[in-house]
């Protein structure tokens, strides 16, 4: 059977579930504690990601969502507990203005091809909600590790990254990675994004672990982005409409 997901192991207990067949090829983490397991977001959900974590761990498992981007969500459906910060909520309640015909269009975009087992009939956004909220300063115990929760929006609302300090992680959504970083979108703030920028780019970070693209970043990249982030806001810049920048591994993109 064909492998929709490629597993790499970050360490023994931290392992990265990329989508590579998409052009998304969005990262979900599986963090692994002694008593319980965080999944960090759950992909696109075009195949079961429970199967695959179930090869992984047997532990209890709560999601943790950086946010609430259709490409982040796809498999919240599988699972029983679901942690999100109350600004996305609504977006996982129902409330998302995402038409089902922009969903497949997104699903589908660059002449995707959908593999062989998928249906794409059932394929739905994940309105199910959430038993957990997670907010700034909070703590999520998994035993022997601790992930603490960063409340970095900019790039939406409710967007959390989580940090674990023993090992210098920031598992960080799409905050921050070497691509085009989106901050037209509706829900997005340029202004906040910058703050948030600003705030990751002064942490300690020896893994920067995305929401997209390389897996091999450090909180160097965190630094070059809240300097481009500051270089657009001095030059007046740093606002909606105003166009797409690169700054080498990375752009920072303000119109569509
Ligand atoms: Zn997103
Ligand atoms: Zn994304």
């Amino acid at each position: 059977m064909m492998e929709w997901y490629r597993i790499c192991a970050i360490d023994e207990k931290t392992f990265a579930l990329c989508e590579p067949l998409h052009p998304e090829d969005p990262h979900s983490y599986l963090v692994l504690g002694e008593e319980r397991a965080a999944l960090i977001d759950t992909g696109l959900g075009v195949f079961s990601m429970k199967e695959e974590i179930r090869k992984l761990t047997e532990l209890p498992v709560t999601v943790l969502t950086t946010h609430a981007h259709w490409d982040h969500v796809g498999s919240h459906r599988e699972f029983e507990h679901i942690a999100v910060h109350p600004l996305e909520l609504g977006l996982i309640s129902g409330e998302n203005p995402m038409t089902e015909e922009q969903l497949m269009a997104r699903l589908f975009e660059d002449g995707w091809q959908a593999p062989a087992g998928f249906d794409a009939s059932c394929y739905r956004f994940y309105d199910g909600g959430a038993d957990m909220s997670i907010e700034e300063g909070g703590v999520i115990d998994l035993g022997g590790r601790i992930l603490k929760v960063l409340h970095t929006p900019g790039h939406s609302p409710g967007s959390c990254s989580f940090y674990e300090e023993e090992r210098r992680y920031l598992f960080c959504g799409d905050l921050l990675y070497d691509g085009a970083l989106y901050a037209h979108l509706a829900g997005s703030d340029p202004l906040v994004y910058r703050d948030s920028m600003d705030r990751i780019a002064r942490m300690d970070i020896e893994r920067l672990l995305p929401g997209h693209n390389s897996l091999d970043k450090t909180g160097a990249l965190a630094r070059q982005a809240a300097a481009a982030f500051d270089e657009l806001y001095e030059k007046g810049l740093l606002k909606k409409g105003s166009g797409t920048f690169s700054f080498g591994g990375f752009s920072i993109k303000l119109s569509r």
